[in-house]
């Protein structure tokens, strides 16, 4: 989220001294990947993520965007920059996972891990029409929050057995869809054990560790469980980001309600550090320039 300082000769859309925010998806919109539509893979397998990636990042100053004619939203005088920084990751993987999950009208979800991607999650199936959504975390924080995103039972797994509560809740026949929003496979592994046949399982956590995933066999029924395993990687591109300020502008998600920590530009580590740990109930830190 910031100010454009200097505009691009090929840019036509936004002019300098505009408010903007910037996805941390930027596709380039032209090529193969991205006229099939798997933006997202702009060039190749994750290819879309270029800021801190294959690119300089954001943490400065000054940062270049590129094809910021497609990749730049304007930032309305309604929507504060703290609010407007969740277009650019949170929100949008978050609601794509609820689109994806694509919950009947009262159908059940379930949604573990209720960090930010999960919490925006939990308001997109709200928003979606679920009739029934369940989370599973274990920091008493989250699970609050999530409540007030839009959660009607929320589950520590510390404290119980989420795969057993879920399926009691939905009387033996689990969840129409599942969301998986931590990256660990013992989530995977409750995403399967908790879908009805023939429902659907969105992964949107990052799976940092290990070569392969597991698939718990009986609950895949063997491979003929009818159950569909989609995958989110944040979309990006101006046109989503504009629909993420509407749901903003007219008050359907506050976002704001993730910001637990502020820090000053100077205490970026910190900042970092704390997240790494999830210190003091971390759920997002502002750093503000
Ligand atoms: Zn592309």
């Amino acid at each position: 989220m910031g100010v454009v300082y200097r505009r691009g000769s090929e840019v036509r859309s936004v002019n300098e001294g505009d408010r903007v925010a910037v996805n941390a998806i930027t596709p380039c919109f032209r090529c193969a990947a991205c006229q099939q539509g798997a933006t997202s893979h702009c060039g190749g397998l994750l290819g879309g993520w270029k800021l801190s990636h294959v690119k300089d990042g954001v943490f400065a100053e000054y940062f270049h965007v590129n094809d910021a004619e497609a990749n730049l939203a304007l930032v309305p005088d309604s929507i504060s920059d703290e609010a407007a920084c969740y277009t650019t990751d949170m929100m949008p993987t978050g609601l794509r996972g609820a689109e994806l999950a694509d919950v009947p009208l009262g159908g059940t979800v379930a949604i573990f891990g209720q960090g930010p991607v999960g919490l925006m999650a939990t308001a997109g199936a709200r928003l979606r029409g679920a009739g029934l959504i369940i989370v599973v975390d274990k920091r008493p924080n989250r699970l609050e929050l999530a409540k007030a995103f839009g959660a009607d039972i929320t589950l520590d797994f510390t404290a119980v057995d989420p795969d057993e509560e879920i399926m009691e809740i939905t009387r033996g026949v689990g969840v129409d869809a599942a969301l998986e929003a931590i990256g660990s496979q013992m989530a995977m592994d409750s995403c399967l054990q908790t879908t009805r046949p023939g429902g659907t399982i969105v992964n949107m956590g990052i799976h940092s560790d290990g070569d392969t995933i597991d698939l718990p066999n009986d609950a895949w029924g063997r491979g003929m469980s009818d159950k569909t395993i989609r995958s989110v990687l944040c979309p990006g591109g101006k046109e989503n980001m504009k629909r993420m300020m509407r749901l903003i502008e007219t008050g359907r998600i506050d976002p704001t309600k993730l910001t637990t920590h502020t820090f000053r530009f100077d205490q970026l580590e910190k900042a970092f550090g704390m997240m790494s740990k999830k210190a003091d109930n971390i759920i997002k830190p502002l750093i503000l320039f």
